[in-house]
C-alpha cells in the first residue's frame, strides 16, 4: 500500500469550505447580481480581451487597476491592494495579522470564511456573538478588542447573512480602543445608504482596512477580483504574504473596464434595492415568516415551518436559496438573494404554495 505522510496538523478535523454549488433555474443562493454586466461594459471588455497577449505574466501589483481604484476612492495607489476575489485577501490578512499567538475577534453569525482562515493559520478565534436580533453587542466588542491580545477584528457591514449595517460611531470607537487591525468587510456596501461606509475614517486610522469586491454590485463573481483599502503600512505587510500572480491579466483588464464604466452599474444596483423592498413586503405577507431588515442584496428569513424542508421544496420548484438553519444562531433561517423581478416572482409564488 502506498504511504502518505500526514498533512499539517492544523488541518486535522477541518471540513472544506462548501459553498453548496448546485445547478438551478433560479439561483438566489450566492448573493450575486443575477444579471450580466451592462452591454456597453461587455463590449468594452471584449475589445480589451481581443487585443491582449496571453504569453507574458501580468503586472503582479495590478498597478493600472490600483491607480484607477485609488482615484475612485480618493486614496493613494499604495493604499490599495487587489486579490483573486475578496476571499484571497481575507486569507492574506489571516496570514499577516493571524498565526500562533494572535487572535481573531469574530462577531457571529457572520461570513464563515474568517473563522475558517483563522483555523488554517493557527489563529485563536474569540467570538463575541450578536444579540438575538442580530445587533452587535458594541460594548462587549470594544471591551474585548481593547485587551491587547487581538490581532484583527472583523466587522462585516452589511453583514452576511444578517444584512445589517454596523454604526460608524461604533467602528470609530473600536478603532480608537485597539491597535488591532479592524477589518470592515464592505462586500455589499454598494446596496446600502452611501453614508454607511467606513471609508471617511481611512484618513484618520492606520489600523482600518476596508474590503471591497467586484463580485456583487459589479457583477463579476465569475471573474474573481477584490481589493482592500488601507494605510500604506498595512498594504506593505500584505505584499509580503500575497501570491505574486494571483490577479491574472484578464481579470485585471476586465476590472479596469468596470471601474471606468462604473456609472453603468447604478441602474442595476437601484433595481436590486427596489426589488429588495418589494420582496420584504411580499415575504412579510406570508404566514409564519420573519424577515430581518437588510441593506444588502439578500434577505435573511426565519420560518416557523422547518426551514430545511422549505429549502427542499423550493429547490424542487427550481429555486435555490441558502440554508442557514443548521447554524445555532440562525436556526430556522434561509438566506435569499434578491434577483430580477421575474426570479423574485417565482420565489414568492413557490413560497405561497409551500407555506399554504
Ligand atoms: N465578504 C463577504 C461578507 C462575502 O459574503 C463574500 C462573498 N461570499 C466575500 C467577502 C468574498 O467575495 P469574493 O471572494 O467573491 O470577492
Amino acid at each position: 500500500m502506498a504511504k502518505l505522510r500526514a498533512s499539517n496538523s492544523l488541518l486535522r478535523g477541518v471540513e472544506p469550505y462548501d459553498p453548496k454549488y448546485l445547478p438551478a433555474q433560479v439561483g438566489l443562493n450566492a448573493n450575486e447580481t443575477t444579471f450580466d454586466v451592462p452591454a456597453d461594459v461587455r463590449q468594452a471588455i471584449e475589445g480589451e480581451i481581443a487585443r491582449m497577449a496571453f504569453n507574458r505574466y501580468p503586472d503582479p501589483m495590478a498597478n493600472e487597476l490600483r491607480q484607477a481604484i485609488a482615484e475612485w476612492h480618493g486614496v493613494e495607489p499604495d493604499q490599495v491592494i487587489c486579490g483573486n476575489g475578496g476571499d484571497e485577501l481575507l486569507f492574506d490578512l489571516a496570514l499577516a495579522w493571524g498565526g500562533e499567538g494572535n487572535a481573531l475577534l469574530n462577531v457571529p453569525p457572520t461570513f464563515s470564511v474568517y473563522a475558517a482562515n483563522a483555523r488554517l493559520t493557527g489563529t485563536q478565534v474569540i467570538d463575541v456573538p450578536r444579540r438575538a436580533d442580530f445587533s452587535i453587542d458594541q460594548d462587549a466588542v470594544v471591551e474585548r478588542a481593547s485587551r491587547g491580545d487581538v490581532g484583527m477584528v472583523v466587522i462585516t457591514s452589511p453583514n452576511n447573512p444578517t444584512g445589517d449595517v454596523a454604526p460608524l460611531a461604533f467602528i470609530e470607537r473600536l478603532l480608537q480602543a485597539t491597535d488591532a487591525l479592524v477589518l470592515v468587510d464592505e462586500a455589499y456596501m454598494e446596496f446600502a445608504p452611501r453614508e454607511a461606509s467606513a471609508e471617511p475614517l481611512l484618513a484618520k486610522y492606520d489600523n482600518l482596512v476596508i474590503l471591497h469586491t467586484f463580485s456583487k454590485a459589479y457583477r463579476l463573481a465569475g471573474v474573481r477580483m477584490g481589493y482592500l483599502l488601507a494605510s500604506s503600512a498595512v498594504v506593505a505587510e500584505l505584499t509580503k504574504v500575497r501570491q505574486p500572480y494571483s490577479v491574472d491579466a484578464v481579470s485585471q483588464a476586465i476590472a479596469l473596464q468596470v471601474v471606468r464604466h462604473r456609472a453603468s452599474f447604478d441602474e442595476g444596483i437601484a433595481l436590486v434595492v427596489a426589488e429588495r423592498a418589494r420582496l420584504v413586503s411580499e415575504l412579510q405577507a406570508l404566514p409564519g415568516v420573519t424577515v430581518y431588515p437588510s441593506a444588502a442584496n439578500f434577505l435573511l428569513v426565519r420560518f416557523e415551518q422547518d426551514a430545511s424542508t422549505v429549502w427542499e421544496r423550493l429547490y424542487e420548484r427550481g429555486v435555490l436559496v441558502r440554508d442557514f438553519s443548521a447554524g445555532p444562531l440562525t436556526a430556522g433561517c434561509l438566506r435569499i438573494s434578491v434577483g430580477m423581478p421575474q426570479e423574485n416572482d417565482r420565489l414568492i409564488a413557490a413560497l405561497q404554495t409551500i407555506l399554504a
